[in-house]
């Protein structure tokens, strides 16, 4: 595996791969890499050539006052873990060579931004959709892989990718789950013993939604049920949406229809927790 740190030379390498006509599967993330990520990383690895990961804490997806700072870092570790996987690039950029003095330009991808997520974390996919855009046209991949669990901004993306005219397939993989259910998620670090033990209550307020639909309960009822489940966990300090979308739209759902987005986002503590599962 080889550590590329400078935009320009990831730039380069990709460049003459692709004009030597060698697929490469690129796998955006943040790092604090756990089997989640993982899972990404083996998928482009079986379908591509070659397989770039990148590790970059963007600064621009991040609300004022949430997590950058102290956002899990540990890039060694993290390392050993691709080197495991035996990836071809470790793209890992610095804040300055992303975002130099002067810097000005952002993607926004109106409508689908605004909701769920995009109403707590103004300004939120804004910045993921800049620095995608900025990695896709530094690592020209021809296939990216994203996570459902992030279900939103892989909607977001798909937008961006067909609006923009990127020549790139998008690839969403299943959430890998910790045994109890739980979505694997860099944030679960923060979690405590027992706010790690009251988290596994959004995958049961999530599958007792899905139980219900199936079962032929209206949306809005599956909704309060998903509420009253969650309300009775008292770590929950903040439930900030859970209930029943669109999957295309993500606008909320009260009648039936074919397929539905089951979202929850919360607070337990100060950390922010989401899930989904789609509903066919
Ligand atoms: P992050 O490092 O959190 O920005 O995530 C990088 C990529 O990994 C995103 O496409 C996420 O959706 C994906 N991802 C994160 N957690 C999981 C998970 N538990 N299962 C599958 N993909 C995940």
């Amino acid at each position: 595996m080889e550590v590329i740190r400078i935009p320009r030379i990831m730039r380069e390498i990709s460049k003459e791969l692709r004009f030597k006509g060698k697929s490469i599967g690129f796998i955006p993330t943040m790092g604090a890499l756990h089997e989640g990520h993982l899972s990404l990383i083996r998928r482009a690895k079986e379908e591509n050539d070659i397989v770039i990961v990148s590790i970059f804490v963007n600064p621009t997806q991040f609300a004022q006052g949430e997590d950058y700072e102290k956002y899990p870092r540990d890039v060694e570790l993290d390392k050993e873990k691709l080197e495991a996987l035996a990836i071809d690039y470790l793209f890992l950029p610095d804040v300055n060579s992303l975002y130099p003095e002067g810097y000005s330009t952002y993607v926004v991808v109106e409508g689908l931004s605004d909701k769920l997520c995009g109403i707590f974390r103004p300004g939120h996919f804004r910045g993921v959709a800049t620095i995608v855009c900025k990695l896709f046209n530094i690592v020209k991949p021809l296939r990216a892989y994203f996570g459902q669990k992030d279900y939103q901004q892989s909607l977001i993306i798909r937008r961006m990718v067909e609006d923009l005219n990127f020549d790139i397939e998008i690839i969403v993989c299943p959430t890998v789950r910790e045994q109890d259910g739980l979505a694997m998620s860099s944030r679960n670090l923060y979690l405590n013993e027992k706010e790690r033990q009251s988290a596994t209550v959004i995958y049961k307020a999530l599958k007792e939604g899905e139980r219900l639909l199936n079962k032929g309960e209206k949306p809005l009822d599956v909704k309060l049920k998903m509420h009253e489940i969650l309300k009775n966990e008292p770590l929950i300090r903040e439930i900030q949406y859970a209930g029943v979308y669109d999957p295309l739209t993500l606008e909320e759902v009260k009648e039936r229809q074919n397929k539905y987005l089951l979202a929850v986002a919360l607070k337990i503590g100060d950390t922010r927790l989401i899930d989904n599962l789609i509903v066919e």
